[in-house]
């Protein structure tokens, strides 16, 4: 008996939450097109929806239409509900954005300094608590937070190993140190798998397979396979940046030669970009950069100003990139390849490169979609906001506890 009960409250708990994900998925929507989705009775469909307005996680918003009689309420989520916060860190430092569960934002804060492991806790403190006063939000209104970091992530157990990134190799147990600081639940994820994640849902929702390459201070991205991120065993399956491309090739951080990052990424092709200057001074580059250091920019710009030494450069970083485009092919056959970062700055002659590549071997496919990133500011912290808001429709997370401030009720 004692089993049946329990079964009976899992039932209703997984009813409940159908019945809100039906609601934010297809809201404005009418109580019984929510039952006939999940084939649900009406008088459950009534209690359900009286249960989720009483928390006031759902609300009513006009009328929709009638097949005669009176016309029926349509519901919606209260997208104020509670807040979460997305946060990366990066070279560059910590960005952490306070998001509704619509994912609008309502503040972002930038700490522009190079991380230390030392500090790192206080400067994720700091930049969270800075972002939610900045929002009029205290930390009751919060959901929970994705804190998207690079290199890689233990997201299991929401620690990061040490990357050049903070300059470490030692494991940061972030989880351990922000759980005695927030009440709020933490996720942490690589922000390459953020990214992929957010492209996904809400540029590709049709497809189910995606692979995201970013390329900028390192090149990362991530794997969604039917819908979810693909981690692998030890959270490498996406590490798209170490895949060895030449046997003997230059050293990498990782201790591997080779590497698409150490050959590829944008400090890498600045690199070359100087070389290159020494024996063609007159390039457009130098010119473009004027009194500032070369920049991806000024490369970008000479080589649609068909500069040679541009030329020579766009001919090299393409021919790395078409190449971890058919790796990615051959170990994960995505439906879609988006490739992110200030490398798009080539534009599409990089896209038209790739895929004369790709037609002269057996792994081209007319339905395969290879495009740039369609995400629009700050795209890795909307992909830790979104992943969070995201974690708020899951499992026990909407009635964890009551928020309190959270919006119209
Ligand atoms: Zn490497």
């Amino acid at each position: 008996m004692k089993q049946s009960g329990f079964s009976l409250h899992k039932v209703k708990e997984q009813n409940r939450l159908s019945f809100l994900r039906i609601i934010r998925d297809y809201g404005p929507v009418t109580r019984s097109q929510a039952g006939q989705m999940l084939g649900l009775s009406s008088t459950t469909c009534m209690e359900l929806s009286r249960n989720l307005a009483t928390r006031g996680l759902i609300r009513e918003t006009g009328q929709g239409d009638s097949s005669g009689g009176r016309r029926p309420t349509l519901l919606e989520i209260n997208w104020e509900y509670s807040f979460v916060l997305g946060m990366i860190l990066s070279q560059e430092g910590v960005s952490c954005g306070v998001y509704d569960l619509k994912l609008n934002r309502k503040s972002i804060v930038v700490h522009r300094a190079a991380l230390t492991d030392k500090y790192i806790i206080h400067r994720i403190t700091e930049c969270a608590r800075e972002a939610m006063e900045k929002s009029g939000l205290a930390e009751k209104n919060i959901a929970c937070m994705t804190i998207g970091a690079g290199g890689i992530v233990d997201a299991a157990k929401a620690n990061v190993i040490g990357t050049t990134h903070f300059h470490t190799r030692k494991i940061i147990h972030i989880h351990e140190e922000l759980d005695k600081i927030f009440s709020f639940p933490l996720y942490l994820e690589n922000y390459g798998n953020l990214l992929a994640l957010a492209e996904k849902k809400l540029f590709y929702p049709q497809q189910h397979s995606l692979a995201f390459i970013q390329v900028d201070t390192g090149i990362g991205g991530g794997i969604i396979y039917n819908n979810e991120i693909v981690r692998g065993a030890n959270g490498l399956a996406a590490e798209i940046g170490h895949m060895t491309i030449e046997r003997n090739g230059p050293l990498c951080f990782c201790g591997n030669r080779g590497c698409v990052e150490v050959l590829g990424s944008i400090p890498a092709l600045l690199q070359k970009a100087a070389i290159g200057l020494l024996t063609q001074p007159g390039s457009l580059i130098k010119q473009y950069a004027g009194e500032n250091p070369v920049s991806i920019e000024a490369i970008a710009e000479a080589f649609h100003a068909q500069d040679r030494l541009a030329e020579q450069l766009f001919e090299e970083e393409a021919d790395i990139l078409s190449h971890t485009v058919l790796n990615i092919i051959v170990n994960h056959d995505p439906e879609v390849i988006v490739i992110g970062g200030d490398i798009t700055l080539f534009g599409e002659s990089l896209l038209e490169h790739i895929h004369e590549f790709l037609a002269n071997t057996i792994f081209n496919s007319e339905t395969r979609i290879i495009s740039f990133s369609q995400l629009a500011e700050d795209p890795r912290v909307c992909g830790a906001g979104l992943y969070a808001a995201e974690s708020f429709f899951s499992e026990a997370m909407p009635w964890r506890r009551q928020y309190t401030g959270g919006g119209r009720r």
